[in-house]
């Protein structure tokens, strides 16, 4: 690492211990900001054609094939670091809950930042509390013997075509309507619209607009499964589920109202499904049924079901 940026970082890094307790919200900024330094760092010296950017996020990473170039656990430092960050960077209108954060959180984080520098400089992370890190807790649930048969299940309904077709094909509640299997409804169908009071027209446009939604799914299915094949196929399903439990985690560090009291594992929320967004392109394999074997209903509530400890993560 070029050494004016390790200056930098670690002047972000200072920073954001100092302000931790008055101005927790820019300490965080601060420390997402040192994460992107590490990743400008490594974007450029690993650039051999065209023009390095200036300006990298935490995104970046998939985006400029630079996932290889750091271990795992270093990976899901950067993703933990992204989630917790995510909320303070732009308003979002639908938040009923305002976003928390406090001097604990930014200590984790600028924690987080210094495992990802000790990572590259290869320095051994000792082992803390349980020493059950995510990947020890990972390797334990998908080679326990009672989670066999939904593992096998979830495997299936990702990588084998005609159970990928049926998932999609799940029907909503008839009484919203007819749904063309890009989830979008039909005009005149269901409770609400009475099929004199939609033009035929209307109808004509939607069909032609949906004629080739099936089509066009299956062909990014199987590009999509062609990648995740070459990437070792289960592999695929390992880190979405890391995903979700860092997503899980960030929630729970963000904002404690999303524990559930009774048994103390997070609530269920979108942003766990959009979490997926990070290992895929491919639309449909973010929807909450393809990753529903990690969870139970508990209406209506969707609680986890395995008794993952986020405290050692
Ligand atoms: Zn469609």
């Amino acid at each position: 690492m070029k050494s004016v940026i390790k200056r930098r970082i670690k002047r972000f890094l200072e920073d954001a211990a100092n302000n931790s307790q008055i101005n927790p919200i820019y300490s965080l900024l601060l420390c997402r900001m040192a994460a992107e330094a590490i990743i400008a760092d490594t974007h450029r010296s690993n650039i051999s054609q065209g023009e390095p950017k200036d300006m990298v996020t935490i995104g970046d990473i998939q985006r400029l094939g630079l996932t290889s170039e750091f271990s795992k656990t270093a990976n899901a430092s950067f993703t933990y670091i992204q989630q917790i960050s995510n909320p303070f960077l732009h308003f979002q209108y639908s938040d009923m809950h305002s976003q928390y954060a406090d001097k604990k959180l930014v200590e984790r984080v600028i924690s987080s930042v210094q495992d990802i520098l000790d990572d590259i400089e290869g320095k051994v992370k000792k082992i803390s509390g349980s020493g059950h890190t995510i990947d020890d807790q990972l390797d334990i649930f998908f080679e326990a013997p009672q989670n066999q048969p939904i593992i096998k299940k979830a495997m299936s309904n990702f990588l084998d075509p005609s159970s990928f077709e049926e998932m999609m094909s799940k029907q909503k509640p008839s009484a919203l309507g007819e749904f063309c299997i890009c989830g979008e409804i039909k005009p005149g169908t269901g409770k609400k619209g009475s099929k004199r009071s939609v033009k035929q027209k209307w109808i004509n446009k939607w069909n032609k607009k949906h004629a080739n939604c099936k089509q066009e799914l299956l062909d990014g299915y199987v590009v999509e499964i062609k990648r995740i094949s070459e990437e070792g196929g289960d592999e695929f399903i390992r880190n979405g589920v890391k995903m979700i439990l860092l997503s899980c985690k960030a929630s729970i560090d963000t904002n404690p109202d999303n524990i559930d009291e009774e048994s103390g594992r997070p609530m269920f929320t979108n942003e766990v499904i959009r979490s997926i967004g990070n290992i895929s392109d491919f639309r449909p394999f973010t929807m909450a049924r393809f990753w529903m074997f990690l969870f139970r209903r508990n209406h209506p509530n969707i609680m986890l079901k395995w008794p993952w400890d986020f405290d050692s993560f």
